[in-house]
């Protein structure tokens, strides 16, 4: 046993070597890698390259044309550096020649010493790069350079993968510290994937893999490696995949084998919060309760999403939950994001939800220690049967005399490892997460693989929605003019902007500025007053406080009054500079308006300089109003190089592009590491010991305990 922990320590010892171990990587260059997320040789491994170019063939110097990349060898005629005076503009000329023509490279910006290196005449270099007609002939403005030395000039041919830049690392130095860093660590690279999933798959192991993105064979198929089709890319793929999926499936193969405590809800006690309530659920509402129903009896903890669009009546199913866990004596405790939703939840217990036998306190924000130490105490000896809170839920100090039940609101805010916290509040408390994110299918899958899902697609009924009109700035008078005519009726309208203040921007409009200029517009007794996020949290409280009330007519924020709020009389939403905000966020914002019984209006006022693509990509939003397609397409028109909040939950990062294209090796991917998992459920075996170790690193909730 000590002899396999030992071994484990020297793999991982050798991936994790600071890079300054590498050989041509000094202090200096370590901190430049270092800024690009580069520390480790582990780092340096997965670092792989955007796209590669074809050096396998060298063109004739006469043969080069116009705009073409090319590889080219020759000999050094002259080089040095030329300055012009009076403009003192400078710059470094070598000029080649390969018996078929000259050709000059040229640079600009340069480090002196750099190309003295390779401008000794007579020396025999390699130079790619992309070809330009000059005046004088033919020329590659800053090209790649390559010093051929005797006997050796075949190493340097072949598919060269460029890299993302990196400030003060070459291109070239890139490349070769690289290869140090390959020779030193490929033999202690373990592969967590067991070999006969691999092999079913016809993937090669990692080493391999690594080794070949970084320097493809030179039988590979340009265009393959370019679309990151060659089965070593795709290797590494998987491995993503699967190592997430592995995870998740461990969780949720863990959440099975336990048990909790069953709380039975008989109809009869749905029909008696049915009948406590303002109003019928709507049938969607009552398939998620019945869902909820079968859970919390099943024995084991309920793992439930329940997955709606804003406005399609979340909370009550929260209270139908908490209803049916104070029923059998076991408190439930609700987290969110923010203090005003935590505000906004309580009222809704203390209001329409009274007289259910609710007992609710209220966890958030600055308290003072007294205050803090009577809620904790009213919580510990079960005073309070309701815990409403924002993260202050899961700080050390708070435990529960019996905590039954757990709600996670806006989840998107929360991820796995808040999730695995509260778990620990209690005895295996069961748990349903709500969230208004849209999400595709497979983002779903991923996410939330642990869990099970209830949708809820329909509106209560009386619910009027939002139109969206995408404007540019031409139609500035009507917009301030309708928002005019809309407060007149008593409506509240929100002004949307993307950043606070000082933005380097010119264009960009910041909060304040518009709050000014609006103040201008729109005169006393309206009352107009901001909100963002640099503004303390007390105050930001009692403004939003102030708009639920009425007391203030016009909004203008950023997207810190993105979540949740309800406010049946805003009715008008205008929001600058749309296309720098994603669509589900935009989507998550228009939802503030239209949540009462008149039609709301979001208007989205681009700039007259919006980009065709960025138009095409906002229309979605104006055609479209179930998030899920929103969310969809956004994500089709973004493509790839999206990463999704994985890290955030614990999980890393994926690309959610990749996920999209890659539908079937994720799928694959997911389908193993459930069986794996299923098979082992614990990972006991010695082959899963990587495996384990990962898995173990993305959990809140270690695997040996
Ligand atoms: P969200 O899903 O965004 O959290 P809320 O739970 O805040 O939505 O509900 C939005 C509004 O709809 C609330 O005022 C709520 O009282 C109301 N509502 C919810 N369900 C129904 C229903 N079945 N019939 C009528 N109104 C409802
Ligand atoms: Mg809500």
């Amino acid at each position: 046993m000590a002899r396999k922990k030992e071994s484990h320590l020297k793999q991982t010892q050798d991936l994790t070597l600071p890079l300054t171990q590498l050989k041509g990587v000094g202090p200096k260059r370590a901190m430049f890698l270092a800024q690009k997320g580069l520390h480790t040789v582990l780092d340096l491994l997965f670092f792989t390259p955007l796209h590669y170019e074809d050096r396998t063939r060298i063109t004739p110097i006469r043969e080069a044309r116009e705009g073409q990349s090319v590889l080219v060898r020759g000999r050094v005629v002259s080089g040095r550096e030329e300055r012009f005076y009076p403009s003192r503009k400078r710059l470094f000329k070598i000029v080649i020649e390969d018996g078929t023509g000259p050709l000059e490279l040229i640079w600009f910006q340069y480090r002196r010493p750099h190309l003295n290196r390779f401008a000794r005449s007579g020396a025999e270099i390699l130079a790619h790069g992309k070809v330009q007609i000059h005046r004088s002939g033919r020329q590659i403005p800053h090209p790649d350079l390559t010093l051929l030395e005797k006997g050796r000039p075949e190493e340097t041919l072949g598919f060269f993968p460029v890299y993302s830049a990196i400030q003060g690392i070459s291109p070239n130095l890139l490349r070769t510290v690289m290869k140090g860093a390959l020779e030193i660590s490929l033999p202690a690279v373990v592969d967590p994937v067991p070999r006969d999933i691999t092999k079913q798959l016809g993937l090669p192991d990692l080493a391999t893999a690594i080794s070949s993105v970084h320097f493809p064979p030179g039988n590979s198929d340009l265009s393959l490696l370019n679309g990151g089709q060659t089965t070593f890319q795709k290797r590494l793929i998987f491995d993503r995949f699967f190592l997430v999926m592995s995870a998740i499936a461990f969780r949720k193969n863990f959440r099975m084998r336990v048990s909790s405590p069953s709380l039975s809800a008989s109809s009869k006690i749905f029909q008696e919060f049915e009948k406590q309530i303002p109003f019928p659920l709507t049938g969607d509402q009552t398939r998620a309760v019945r869902d909820i129903i079968r859970d919390l009896a099943a024995g084991r903890p309920m793992n439930r999403l329940l997955l709606g669009d804003v406005g399609c009546g979340k909370t009550v199913i929260a209270a139908a939950a908490s209803f049916i866990s104070i029923r059998s004596n076991r408190q439930a405790a609700i987290m969110v994001p923010t203090q005003v939703l935590a505000n906004q939840h309580m009222e809704t217990f203390l209001g329409p939800f009274k007289g259910m036998g609710f007992r609710p306190v209220l966890l958030a924000g600055k308290l003072k220690a007294s205050e803090r130490r009577a809620i904790y105490g009213g919580i510990k000896n079960g005073e309070y049967n309701l815990v409403i809170g924002t993260q202050s839920l899961i700080q050390e100090g708070v435990s529960f005399e019996d905590l039954g039940l757990v709600i996670i609101d806006e989840q998107h805010r929360f991820g796995v490892r808040e999730r695995a916290l509260l778990d620990r509040k209690g005895q295996n408390p069961h748990l349903l997460v709500m969230t208004a994110t849209p999400i595709p299918r497979t983002v779903a899958l991923t996410l939330y693989g642990d869990m099970d899902i209830s949708f809820i697609r329909e509106y209560p009924a009386g619910r009027k929605g939002v139109v969206t009109r995408l404007l540019t700035e031409e139609k500035k008078r009507w917009v301030f003019e309708e928002l005019g005519r809309r407060m007149s009726e008593g409506q509240q309208a929100f002004v949307i902007c993307p950043v606070i203040e000082g933005s380097e921007d010119e264009d960009l409009k910041d909060v304040q500025d518009m709050a000014q200029r609006l103040r201008k517009i729109y005169h006393p007794p309206y009352r107009i007053d901001l909100m963002h996020g640099r503004l303390p949290a007390e105050q930001r409280e009692k403004t939003m406080d102030a708009f639920r009330r009425g007391a203030i007519n016009l909004l203008v924020g950023t997207t810190v009054i993105e979540v949740g709020v309800h406010v049946p009389q805003a009715g008008v939403m205008v929001i600058e500079h749309p296309e720098r905000f994603g669509l589900a966020q935009l989507h998550q914002l228009r939802g503030r308006v239209g949540r009462g019984t008149t039609e709301g209006l979001c208007i989205l006022m681009g700039s007259h300089t919006i980009t065709d693509k960025a138009r095409t990509r906002l229309e979605v939003l104006v055609a479209n109003d179930d998030g899920f397609e929103i969310a969809q397409k956004d994500l089709e028109l973004r493509g790839h190089g999206e990463l999704i909040g994985m890290r955030q939950a614990g999980l890393g990062e994926l690309d959610l592009g990749e996920m999209m294209r890659e539908e079937e090796l994720f799928t694959g991917a997911r389908q193993y590491a459930m069986e794996l998992i299923d098979a082992d459920p614990d990972l006991h075996r010695p082959e899963h010991r990587i495996l384990k170790g990962f898995v173990n690193s993305v959990l809140a909730k270690p695997i040996d305990v």
